[in-house]
């Protein structure tokens, strides 16, 4: 993702811009970041959904297995997202993953308590997905760790990015299939102390579910490494309604 001078400056006016909504820029009170129109657009997964993946089935009953778990079984135990990826929940991933706004999240858990993680239950360490060191050396922060520290506010204490770690620095999945990220993210993470993990719940956290490579490989590394159960949050996952 690159940001041109206008996403810049754009962000740079909301940032100092209280007062306006975060997506629309209408007045808004200056303790709120977006307007109510635009609340009501933001599409945060509730039931009915895949009580393995956490696949939003929408007009469906009830919650049922979705097909991929049927026919391709997660490696993760529990998986749960708290917003459909789709253009409003998309500028608040990427205030959050490339301008660094947490404010946002908070807000938007502050407003609607985030009823999939209570799925997820209880964790004994919550692991952000690891970014490549020099992937974060150049960007100065990993996201995946300040999702986890705002949505686990409460079990801050458990929060590890030390012990799950990338090995080698992988291509960006934007544009792959299925097929195309596991090649790319085969053996990519790597447990460094398996005795932190040995015998542990663990809450695996990244940003976005895509086709669910990304945290499957994390899952595998921290099965190998000997954690009891790994279940995974993200805060967006994508849906594409199947025909
Ligand atoms: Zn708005
Ligand atoms: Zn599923």
């Amino acid at each position: 993702m690159i940001w041109g001078l206008d996403d810049l400056l754009v962000s740079i006016s909301r940032l100092f811009a209280p007062g306006t909504c975060f997506f629309c820029r209408a007045p808004v009170a200056t303790d709120q970041n977006w307007c109510d129109d635009c609340d009501r657009d933001i599409k945060r997964i509730k039931s009915p959904y895949c009580p393995r993946c956490g696949l939003p089935l929408p007009g469906e009953r009830e919650n049922h297995l979705c097909r991929e778990c049927l026919v391709d079984k997660p490696i993760f135990n529990l998986g749960r997202s708290l917003l459909v990826y789709e253009k409003k929940s998309r500028d608040l991933v990427q205030a959050v993953k490339y301008r660094h706004q947490g404010v946002i999240l908070r807000q938007l858990l502050n407003k609607y308590p985030c009823d999939p993680v209570s799925d997820l239950g209880e964790a004994d360490l919550i692991i952000p997905v690891p970014l490549h060191s020099s992937r974060l050396r150049q960007r100065g922060y990993n996201q995946s760790l300040i999702i986890s520290r705002i949505v686990f506010n409460s079990r801050k204490t458990r929060i590890d990015p030390y012990t799950l770690v990338r090995k080698r620095r992988t291509m960006s999945q934007t544009g792959m299939n299925g097929i195309e990220r596991r090649r790319n993210l085969k053996g990519a993470f790597m447990v460094k102390k398996t005795e932190k993990i040995a015998g542990k719940k663990i809450i695996l956290v990244d940003d976005v579910f895509t086709t669910g490579t990304t945290v499957n490989e994390c899952a595998r590394a921290l099965y190998k490494g000997g954690a009891a159960m790994v279940n995974v949050f993200t805060l967006a996952r994508v849906y594409k309604r199947t025909p």
